[in-house]
C-alpha cells in the first residue's frame, strides 16, 4: 500500500523525464549531421583507411566534438580521447607452381593459408566424387599422406554447406598437406580481390582456441588454372569441375607436382580509437557503450572510397548523440549509468579497433551493461528501394542479442514508441542472416565477451563499399530519425 504513492511519484517523474528526452531528441540537428558527414566523407579524408592521414583527421574531428560537448577524456590524465591501437600489417607474396609453370597470387588462384609455411613439391590426388558420403567411403583406400587433395566444385560446395572444418580435420589426421578446389565462382572472387588489392591486410585478432586443430591450407583455382593442373594427365572437366571421362575409379593420382611458396612479412602499425565518457549519477553501476566506426577503405589510385554511409553516417550520429546527451545533462538529466562513447578505427580491416578496445576497455567488460552499435544509417537499402516500400524513409534494421535479459528490446521499442515511431525491421535477425550480421560489425567482440548488444542500421545500398558511397546520396531526414532513435534508446539503456 505504501508503495503506491511512491510509484505514482516515480511514474510522474519518469513521464516528465521521458518527455524532456523526447524533446531533446526532437532537437537533433539535421544541419549538423549533414555538415559533419560532408566533412568526414570529403576528398580531404581520402577514404579514412585505418592508420592513414584521413583516419587521424577523422579521429581529431570526433575528439573535438567530444570536447565541445563536455565528455570526459579517459587517457593521459583526462587530457586525451585517443586510444592508440596496435595492428600488425601482413604482406604476402605467394607463387603457385604447377609442374614448372609459375603463377603469382590472384593469377587464377588464391590461397587460404593457416600458417605461413611453404608447400614444396606436393604430389596430387584427385577426387571426382560429388557427395561427401561417397568421398568418405573411398577415403580409407585413397593415399592422401603428404599429398594435396583436389576436390571439384560440386563436392566442395557440399562440404562448405556442411562445414569445411570436419573435412579439414579428417584430412589432417590422414597426413594430407592441402586442399585444392576449383569452381567457376573462383574467377569472380579473384576479379574482386584483384580490384581490392590496394587494401592492406592485417593479422586478425581472433586466435584459434587452444588445442584446436588448424585448418589445412586451401588453394582455390579458377577453371582455367584447373586446366593447367590437369593438362599432364590429358583430363578435361565439365564447368563444375567434375571429370568428363572419370573412368571406373572415383579418385586418381595425377602426374602433376604442385608447390606453393609463401613469403609473409609483418609490420607493426598504429591507429586511433576515440573514447569519451559521460559519468553517470551512480558510478558503481555497469556502463553503457555507444559505438560506431569512423574508418573506411581508403584510396585506390585516384579513386576515393568516401564511405559516406559506411560509416561516416554512424560517426556523425555518435557525435550528435554526444551533443544531445550534453543538453540533457545541462537540463539536470544526467543518466544513471556512465556512457562510454566509442569511435572505432579498423572496423573495415577486421574489427581491429573494437577488438583492441574490448581487450583494453576504460571500464571492465564485466562492468559493461550493453553496447549500442551503429554501422551505416541514412540510406534506404536496395530491399526498400526495389520493392518501393512505403516506409523506405521511416525504418531501421535492428539486431538485438540480449544474452543476459537486461531488457534491451524494451529499451529500443520503448524509445521508438516514445519518439520516432519507425518500422523496426527484424529481417536480419532471421537464422540465415544473423551470423553474418553479428560478426560483421563492432558489436562482435563485445558479444564474444558476453556483453549484450543492439545494432541499428539501414541495410545495404548499391553503393556499398564502392567509390560512389558519397554524402549527396544520403537521405538526411532518415539519418536524423535513426539518430534520434539511437539517442532515446541509449538514454533508456543508461537508466535501466
Ligand atoms: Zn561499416
Amino acid at each position: 500500500m505504501r508503495l503506491f504513492p511512491l510509484l505514482l511519484f516515480c511514474s510522474t517523474i519518469c513521464a516528465a523525464q521521458q518527455k524532456a528526452i523526447t524533446d531533446i531528441a526532437g532537437g537533433c540537428s539535421t544541419t549538423n549531421l549533414k555538415k559533419n558527414l560532408y566533412y568526414l566523407a570529403s576528398a580531404k579524408m581520402e577514404g579514412r583507411a585505418m592508420g592513414s592521414k584521413g583516419d587521424v583527421l577523422a579521429a581529431n574531428y570526433v575528439a573535438a566534438a567530444y570536447k565541445a560537448n563536455g565528455l570526459t577524456a579517459p587517457y593521459d590524465k583526462n587530457r586525451s580521447y585517443f586510444q592508440s591501437i596496435t595492428a600488425i600489417l601482413k604482406q604476402d607474396k605467394a607463387t603457385l607452381t604447377i609442374n614448372n609453370k609459375r603463377f603469382d597470387i590472384f593469377d587464377g588462384w588464391q590461397l587460404y593459408p593457416s600458417l605461413p609455411a611453404d608447400l614444396k613439391d606436393m604430389p596430387v590426388i584427385l577426387a571426382n566424387h560429388t557427395s561427401p558420403d561417397d568421398f568418405y567411403r573411398d577415403l580409407p583406400q585413397m593415399e592422401v599422406r603428404e599429398k594435396a587433395v583436389v576436390l571439384n566444385g560440386v563436392l566442395m560446395a557440399k562440404f562448405f554447406k556442411s562445414g569445411i572444418d570436419s573435412l579439414s580435420n579428417v584430412l589432417t589426421k590422414r597426413g594430407a598437406l592441402a586442399i585444392i578446389w576449383s569452381s567457376p565462382s573462383v574467377s569472380k572472387v579473384l576479379d574482386r580481390q584483384r580490384s581490392r588489392k590496394f587494401i592492406p591486410q592485417y593479422v586478425q585478432p581472433q586466435t584459434p582456441a587452444p588445442g584446436s586443430v588448424l585448418p589445412l591450407p586451401e588453394i582455390a583455382l579458377s577453371p582455367e588454372r584447373l586446366k593447367t593442373l590437369l593438362a599432364a594427365d590429358n583430363l578435361t572437366t565439365n564447368t563444375d569441375g567434375t571429370l568428363q571421362n572419370p573412368g571406373d575409379k572415383n579418385y586418381r593420382e595425377l602426374k602433376t607436382i604442385v608447390s606453393v611458396e609463401l613469403n609473409r612479412q609483418f609490420k607493426e602499425t598504429h591507429a586511433p580509437n576515440v573514447i569519451g565518457m559521460i559519468k553517470g549519477t551512480d558510478t558503481s553501476l555497469a556502463s553503457v557503450v555507444i559505438s560506431a566506426h569512423h574508418d573506411h577503405d581508403g584510396v585506390n589510385g585516384k579513386e576515393i572510397y568516401y564511405g559516406a554511409v559506411d560509416n561516416a553516417s554512424g560517426t556523425v550520429a555518435v557525435m550528435e548523440i554526444a551533443a544531445m546527451m550534453n543538453r540533457a545533462v545541462k537540463q539536470g538529466l544526467r543518466p544513471k549509468r556512465t556512457i562510454v562513447f566509442a569511435s572505432f578505427t579498423g572496423e573495415e580491416r577486421g574489427l581491429l579497433g573494437s577488438a583492441w578496445y574490448v581487450a583494453h576497455p576504460v571500464q571492465p567488460m564485466e562492468k559493461t551493461y550493453a553496447v549500442l552499435n551503429i554501422d551505416m544509417m541514412g540510406r534506404p537499402d536496395t530491399i526498400h528501394v526495389n520493392h518501393k516500400m512505403a516506409d523506405s524513409t521511416n525504418y531501421a534494421y535492428i539486431l538485438v542479442k540480449d544474452t543476459l535479459n537486461r531488457g534491451l528490446r524494451d529499451a529500443l521499442y520503448g524509445a521508438n514508441d516514445a519518439s520516432t515511431k519507425l518500422t523496426l525491421d527484424t529481417h536480419y535477425e532471421a537464422p540465415q542472416y544473423i551470423m553474418r550480421r553479428l560478426t560483421g560489425s563492432d558489436q562482435y567482440y563485445f558479444y564474444l565477451k558476453g556483453v549484450p548488444f543492439i545494432r541499428i542500421d539501414c541495410g545495404f545500398s548499391t553503393d556499398y563499399h564502392k567509390p560512389t558511397d558519397t554524402p549527396d546520396r544520403v537521405n538526411y531526414s532518415l539519418l536524423t530519425k535513426q539518430t534520434q532513435l539511437a539517442f532515446v534508446t541509449l538514454w533508456n539503456l543508461a537508466n535501466k
